[in-house]
């Protein structure tokens, strides 16, 4: 439900509705849309409301929409927003690139591999410690022994950290190493998970169910922002279709509508949708022309002996080519992605 403010309604009177909503226990959401001011009526408290409302000065109208995930949705949020990480921003005029091996393996992998992302231009470090593996009996990550070499690589590198957390157990450790918290597509609706970095300060990064529709994708990243935390970046990655062609299949299409629905930013994971690593350059340039915010993708210093998703992987010189692509993209769609390192 909105009520409408009119151009006319004061100050006096917009804080008379303020007040009256929450001494009521319902929840708003306020946006200034043109000269007018919308509230946003959240919750089941909404409808007891309205006659009350109706009735109060400065009210101009009151507009029945079900908006199931309100906080995320751009109707009272125009603006797109903008997420932090570190010294990193996303959802600005620069494409970000998140960068690193699927799994953190060992101190040189990680040292290896980062130091060749950082060089090419990656703004941020990827790699999992916790691993939501398909098969019980493969390899399920180095747990907090990998979360230390992250920050270890970090500190090497300036570059801040994204790895994923798999339980709400777990949420504290990692968000005491970590400067984002993924949430994997196998996640994507463990709502106690959700309700869980929901709760806490770092910024999240919200990967699509590997059979969730868009909504659905929204519908999870409002958990997480009605729990406390506004700062959530979507990231496409590839859902399940019938083509078995490649691993997923990429929906490019899920970043312009994403933007349309939302103010969050939207990246793209063009490896995991892709699981082969010759596709995986074309896929990231689509998802750049397409309006993605980011690009996040596994790059390891020897792929063939990875641990996990190594036919995915992209090597070093292929991310470094397949960067000097991504800078030619984003100036297409007024955008840029960072330069190389001059070493
Ligand atoms: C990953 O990023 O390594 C990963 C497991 O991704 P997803 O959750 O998208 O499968
Ligand atoms: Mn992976």
């Amino acid at each position: 439900m909105i009520v409408v403010l009119g151009s006319e309604c004061s100050l006096r009177d917009k804080a008379r509705v303020v007040r009256h909503i929450e001494r009521n226990g319902g929840r708003l959401l306020l946006s200034e849309i043109g000269d007018e001011t919308h509230i946003g009526l959240i919750g089941p408290e909404a409808q007891a409301l309205v006659d009350d409302l109706a009735s109060m000065p400065g009210v101009t109208e009151i507009r029945e929409v079900a908006l199931p995930y309100p906080q995320v949705s751009r109707e009272h949020h125009p603006e797109s927003s903008e997420v932090r990480v570190g010294d990193v921003r996303i959802g600005g005029e620069e494409v970000v690139v998140m960068a690193g091996p699927c799994s953190v393996e060992g101190a040189s992998q990680l040292s290896l591999t980062g130091g060749g992302v950082a060089s090419a231009g990656a703004r941020m470090l990827r790699g999992g410690a916790f691993k939501p593996r398909s098969s019980p009996y493969s390899f399920q990550g180095l747990g907090e022994e990998g979360l230390v070499l992250l920050a270890s690589v970090r500190a090497e590198t300036g570059l801040p950290v994204v790895t994923e957390v798999v339980a709400p157990e777990d949420v504290e450790l990692v968000g005491s190493y970590a400067d984002m918290l993924q949430i994997g597509a196998r996640n994507m609706q463990n709502f106690r998970l959700l309700s869980e970095v929901g709760a806490q300060a770092r910024p999240v990064l919200l990967k699509r169910g590997i059979s969730s529709t868009v909504e659905e994708l929204l519908l999870a990243a409002e958990y997480v922002v009605s729990a406390g935390n506004p700062n959530v970046v979507l990231c496409e990655r590839g859902i399940r279709t019938f083509e078995t062609s490649t691993r997923n299949t990429f929906d490019v299409s899920a970043v312009p509508v994403l933007k349309q629905r939302s103010h969050l930013p939207v990246i793209v994971d063009p490896s995991h949708a892709a699981g082969e690593r010759s596709l995986v350059p074309h896929l990231a340039r689509s998802g750049v022309a397409a309006g993605a915010d980011g690009v996040i993708v596994e790059v390891h210093n020897d792929p063939d002996s990875a641990l996990s998703d190594g036919k995915q992987s992209l090597t070093l010189d292929g991310f470094a080519s397949m960067m000097d692509e991504l800078r030619a993209i984003a100036a297409a769609v007024g955008r840029h992605v960072a330069p190389a390192r001059r070493e």
